[in-house]
């Protein structure tokens, strides 16, 4: 077989697995793809067999056209989980949270969250991450990418990381659901996981939470507060002290989507001390400016 024929294969098999990846099941494929398929000898039609093989099921719209120019193959590249690489120093770990990553991905346990996402939002960051923060679920803009907090309130927990000196990559990000919370009949906006959505997702990100081990855990709102440590008397009333999690630490704050709605420096303040809290119980320096972050002058 010529190497044209192998490197078609390969891209072929290559985009099949992505879409599996992504939940879809069902691919439709003409009668002519078909007939070309059957004759694997004869000189492949690029072009024609790659763009005739489209999944059954909506996926990503920032998927990436696939091109196939007569020598470079482009693939798509990967939608959910883009930047979470899954590198450990202990090739086990590595394997196990890869398995994890794919069986979630693959999930129809909420077969109503199956086929109303674009993306499973699995998660973003470093497996070997000592900080790991838990939201409650993907949005319209995380759907879309497969990474979780990427939309306003993703930026400003993004903010948050960087002025504590770390990154995004140096963290781990996860929610309570892992499909954004369907809303039939509506062409925008969010709800809350329900119950049952809730109990159904929460075992991956335990498993998440048992493969990382992070020294602490920043639960972010109501729900994943809720979610992490069961029925409690609330944000408000627990925000800022210490709870735990099967051993690890948590500290409950404010959901970034709260401080969008309330720009008060007071409340902007209140976030920032818990994550004081969080810098020293890990240690990490804090400096006199970011100790005085949100103070007024
Ligand atoms: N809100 C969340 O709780 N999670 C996200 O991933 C995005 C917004």
């Amino acid at each position: 077989m010529s190497a044209d024929y192998n490197q078609l294969l390969d891209a072929t098999i290559q985009h099949l697995e992505d879409l599996k990846s992504r939940g879809v099941r069902n691919v439709a494929v003409s009668k002519e793809t078909l007939r070309a398929l059957a004759q694997p000898a004869a000189k492949p039609q690029i072009s024609n067999l790659k763009s005739q093989i489209q999944p059954a099921a909506p996926v990503a719209k920032t998927e990436p056209a696939i091109s196939m120019p007569a020598k470079k193959i482009t693939v798509p590249a990967p939608v959910a989980a883009p930047k979470s690489e899954i590198t450990s120093s202990s090739p086990e770990k590595s394997a196990a949270f890869t398995a994890l990553r794919e069986r979630a991905l693959s999930c129809v346990k909420c077969p109503h969250l199956a086929s109303s996402r674009k993306n499973v939002v699995f998660g973003v960051g470093s497996i070997e991450a000592q900080l790991m923060f838990v939201g409650e679920a993907p949005g319209a803009d995380e759907d879309e990418q497969g990474e979780p907090f990427v939309g306003r309130a993703g930026q400003l927990l993004s903010k948050i990381i960087l002025a504590t000196g770390l990154s995004r990559a140096d963290v781990y990000i996860a929610n309570i659901l892992k499909c954004r919370p369907d809303t039939p009949g509506q062409s925008a906006g969010n709800r809350p996981p329900t119950p049952e959505e809730r109990a159904t997702c929460i075992p991956y990100l335990q498993e998440q939470i048992d493969l990382i081990k992070p020294k602490v855990i920043v639960a972010l709102g109501a729900t994943a507060v809720d979610g992490l440590l069961g029925k409690t008397p609330g944000i408000t009333k627990l925000r800022g002290n210490w709870q735990t999690y099967r051993g690890t630490p948590l500290m409950p704050t404010y959901h970034p989507a709260y401080l969008l709605r309330n720009q008060a420096m007071s409340e902007k303040r209140k976030v920032w001390e818990d994550i004081l809290k969080v810098m020293e119980k890990l240690e990490m320096p804090v400096s006199e400016k970011q100790r005085n972050f949100f103070l007024k002058a």
